[in-house]
């Protein structure tokens, strides 16, 4: 048995894991990895150095080029005032990788299995020097199959695009339509879902929480219950 706690959030964007997993992880004094958050900040250090990914023409050489990047790419994970920040070569870039276009560069990158690699290294070597809960797709399958606890939230793509899209309001981006942003949804869905190296999928071992027809609180207590039930059950508890 490992000598860390491991709880792997895993499902599809919008369904609410990175809130949950945040106010679960400050609950029992977890560090919380959001490790979208990795794939988005290499995204947007590829559209930085002049990856296109809005055309779909030259798709190899687009990838070979995405691929070469991982040379010049240190990225750091911080922590301020139990917030996490991702730091690319020095600079601290969190502010930056919530836009629809680098969610759309993060999902490509994240097909490529060195890119993955690379993320799930990292992810892993903090996952065994600290209690963490750890949100995103293959956490439960690929990243951390050994975890304690593992959750498979979900909700429909209407629902999590809705979600988004009001997200995406609040923060002043007001001239993108919910169709545009369910349209973007439903893309990373089918490019998460069907990507040849550890796709978005449940663990056999993943409790199932369908969101759709929860709001916030009530998804984050659900969550406290299922983790609180499997914690008693484990020997020792925590
Ligand atoms: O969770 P978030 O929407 O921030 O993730 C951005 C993108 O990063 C996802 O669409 C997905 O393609 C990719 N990702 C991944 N594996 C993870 C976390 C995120 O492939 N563990």
């Amino acid at each position: 048995m490992s000598q860390h706690y491991s709880i792997a959030l895993d499902g599809p964007s919008g369904a609410g894991k990175s809130t949950i997993a945040k106010t679960i992880a400050k609950e029992l004094n977890y560090i919380y990895l959001d490790t979208g958050a990795m794939y988005r900040a290499f995204g947007l250090y590829a559209i930085e150095n002049g990856i296109d990914f809005t055309c779909e023409k030259y798709i190899q050489e687009r990838d070979r080029a995405t691929r070469e990047l991982l040379n010049s790419f240190n990225l750091d994970i911080r922590y301020e005032q139990g917030e996490q920040k991702v730091i690319v070569n020095g600079k601290d870039c969190t502010g930056l990788i919530r836009t629809p276009e680098v969610s759309i560069a993060a999902s490509k990158v994240a097909v490529l299995p060195a890119v993955r690699k690379r993320m799930v290294e990292l992810q892993r070597s903090i996952a065994a020097r600290t209690n963490v809960v750890m949100d995103g797709r293959d956490i439960g399958t690929y990243v951390l199959p050994n975890a304690q606890i593992k959750i498979f939230i979900t909700a429909s793509s209407v629902a999590r695009a809705k979600r988004r899209f009001q997200e995406l309001q609040a923060k002043g981006m007001k001239d993108i339509t919910f169709e545009q942003v369910h349209s973007d949804m439903q893309f990373r869905d089918r490019n998460d879902s069907s990507r040849a190296f550890a796709p978005l999928s449940r663990a056999n071992d993943a409790t199932l929480l369908d969101t759709t027809n929860l709001d916030l609180q009530e998804s984050i207590e659900t969550v406290r219950r299922i983790i609180m039930r499997k914690l008693k059950l484990s020997q020792g508890g925590i």
